[in-house]
C-alpha cells in the first residue's frame, strides 16, 4: 500500500513511521510532507526513500533539495500548499495519513477526500472547521475515513462493522468519549491563573505536539473531539457525552439501547489506532506494550467540570449553534493557544478569547469552503485583536463565565 504522510515530522507522523517500519513489505512511503523542519524530513527521506517530499516553506524546501541531492537520494522535493494538496491526491497514493496540526491541515486533507483516498484522519480541526463539506466530499468521491484520534478510533471499533451513520438504526443510545482531564484535572481554578506553557504541555498520559497538549489541558481538545464525533458518526450533541477517566486506558465507549456498553481498551499509545487504521479490517503488530489489567488495577470515572474548563462548554455551544460557529471556535482557539505558548496571555484567557470571538461574530450558514475560510479569517482577526489588548501592560481581567452546554 502506497502512503502519503502529511505532518510526518510531528508526533503522529513519527508514530506512523514507526508502525510502517515494522511492516516494510506491506507499506511503501510514497510522500512525506511537513511545514518547515527540513532537518527531520531529510532524515526521514534517507530512511524511507519516498518519491516525493513536500514542505510548506519554500526556503526549507530549498535546503532539503540541496541535502537530498548531495546525498544522492532519488526524491522530488516540492513546496507550498499546492504541493501538499498534490501529494495527497496523486493517483498512485492509496492512503493518506492526515496529521498536520490545526487549520493548516484542511486543504490537503480535503484534497485527499476529493481524490477518493483512504484517509487516516488525525487532523480533527478539518472536521471541526468544515465537517459538512469534508464529509460530503468524502461521500461523493468514495473516500474511506478511518479515525486516528484514539477516542474516535475506539468508537469506530465499538460500533457495528456496517455502521452507516444512523445511531438509532444500530441500537446506539449514546457515544461516551473519555477524557484524561489533562494536566490540571484536579487543580483549583485559582491555581490555573499562573500555569506556564511547560506545565500545560506536560500531559500525564500522552506525549503529543504542543498545540494538542495545551488543548488537552484546557479540555478544548475534548470539545473539538465532540464536534469531530458529531461529523464522523452523525451523532447529535445530546448523544455525545464526555466522561473523565484519568487512567486513559478506556479510549471511549458506545452505549446500546439494550444496556450493553462496548469499550476499546489499551495502553495510551497512538501506534494502536494508527496500526488499526493502516491495516483495517486486518490487525497488525504495532509495537505497543500489551495492556496489563492487574497493573492498572483501578479505572476511575467522573463528570467533567464545565466551570473550571469552560472550553468544553464553548465547543458544545458552537456545535449546537452550527454553521460557521465551530470554524470560529477553532480559529479563536488556535490564536489563543499560540498566544499562550508565546507567553502573551495567561492560561485562563484562552477560553475568554474564544467566548468573546463567538459572541462577536455572527453565525452564518456554510455552503462552500469559502464560507468556512471567511469565518476562519474573521475569527482569527477578532481573536488577534483581543490578544493584543490583553497582552497590553495592564491586562483586563475577563469575567463572563461560559454557559453550561
Ligand atoms: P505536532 O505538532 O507534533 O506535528 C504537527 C505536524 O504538522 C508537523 O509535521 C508539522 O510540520 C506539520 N504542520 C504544522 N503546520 C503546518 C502547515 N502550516 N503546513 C504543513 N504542515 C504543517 O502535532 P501532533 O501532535 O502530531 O498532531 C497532529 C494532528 O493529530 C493534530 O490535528 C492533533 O489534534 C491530532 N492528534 C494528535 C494526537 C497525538 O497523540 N499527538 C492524538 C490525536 C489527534
Ligand atoms: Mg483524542
Amino acid at each position: 500500500m502506497n502512503l502519503t504522510i502529511l505532518g510526518s515530522t510531528g508526533s503522529i507522523g513519527a508514530s506512523t513511521l514507526d508502525v510502517v517500519a515494522r511492516h516494510p513489505g506491506r507499506y511503501r512511503v510514497l510522500a512525506l510532507a511537513a511545514q518547515r523542519r527540513d532537518d527531520i524530513l531529510f532524515e526521514q527521506c534517507a530512511r524511507f526513500q519516498p518519491r516525493y517530499a513536500a514542505l510548506l516553506d519554500d526556503d526549507a524546501a530549498g535546503r532539503l533539495a540541496q541535502k537530498t541531492a548531495a546525498a544522492g537520494l532519488d526524491v522530488q522535493v516540492l513546496s507550498g500548499i499546492a504541493a501538499l494538496e498534490r501529494v495527497s491526491s496523486l493517483p498512485e497514493v492509496d492512503a493518506v495519513m492526515a496529521a498536520i496540526v490545526g487549520a493548516a491541515g484542511l486543504r490537503p486533507t480535503l484534497a485527499a477526500a476529493c481524490a477518493g483516498k483512504k484517509i487516516l484522519l488525525a487532523n480533527k480541526e478539518t472536521l471541526v472547521m468544515a465537517g459538512r463539506i469534508f464529509m460530503d466530499a468524502a461521500r461523493q468521491h468514495g473516500a474511506t475515513l478511518l479515525p486516528i484520534d484514539s477516542e474516535h478510533n475506539a468508537v469506530f471499533q465499538a460500533l457495528p462493522r456496517d455502521y452507516a451513520g444512523d445511531l438509532a438504526a444500530s441500537g446506539v443510545r449514546r457515544i461516551l468519549l473519555t477524557a484524561s482531564g489533562g494536566s490540571f484535572r484536579d487543580a483549583p481554578l485559582s491555581a490555573l491563573q499562573h500555569v506556564t506553557p511547560e506545565q500545560a504541555c506536560a500531559h500525564p498520559n500522552w506525549v503529543m505536539g504542543r498545540k494538542i497538549s495545551v488543548d488537552s489541558s484546557t479540555m478544548m481538545n475534548k470539545g473539538l473531539e465532540v464536534i469531530e464525533a458529531h461529523w464522523l458518526f452523525n451523532a447529535p450533541a445530546d448523544a455525545i457525552e464526555v466522561v473523565i477517566h484519568p487512567q486513559s486506558v478506556i479510549h471511549s465507549l458506545v452505549q446500546y439501547v439494550d444496556g450493553s456498553v462496548l469499550a476499546q481498551l489499551g495502553n495510551p499509545d497512538m501506534r494502536t489506532p494508527i496500526a488499526h487504521a493502516l491495516a483495517y479490517p486486518e490487525r497488525i503488530e504495532a509495537g505497543v506494550e500489551p495492556l496489563d489489567l492487574i497493573r492498572v488495577a483501578t479505572l476511575n470515572f467522573e463528570a467533567p467540570d464545565f466551570a473550571r474548563f469552560p472550553c468544553l462548554a464553548l465547543a458544545y455551544r458552537a456545535l449546537r449553534a452550527g454553521g460557521t460557529a465551530p470554524a470560529a471556535l477553532n480559529a479563536a482557539n488556535e490564536i489563543a493557544v499560540a498566544a499562550f505558548l508565546e507567553r502573551q496571555i495567561p492560561f485562563l484567557a484562552i477560553p475568554q478569547v474564544i467566548e468573546r470571538v463567538l459572541e462577536a461574530l455572527p453565525v452564518t450558514r456554510v455552503a462552500t469552503l469559502d464560507d468556512v475560510l471567511s469565518a476562519d479569517t474573521a475569527a482569527r482577526a477578532a481573536a488577534h485583536e483581543l490578544v493584543q489588548r490583553m497582552a497590553a501592560p495592564c491586562p483586563q481581567p475577563l469575567s463572563t463565565p461560559a454557559r453550561q452546554p
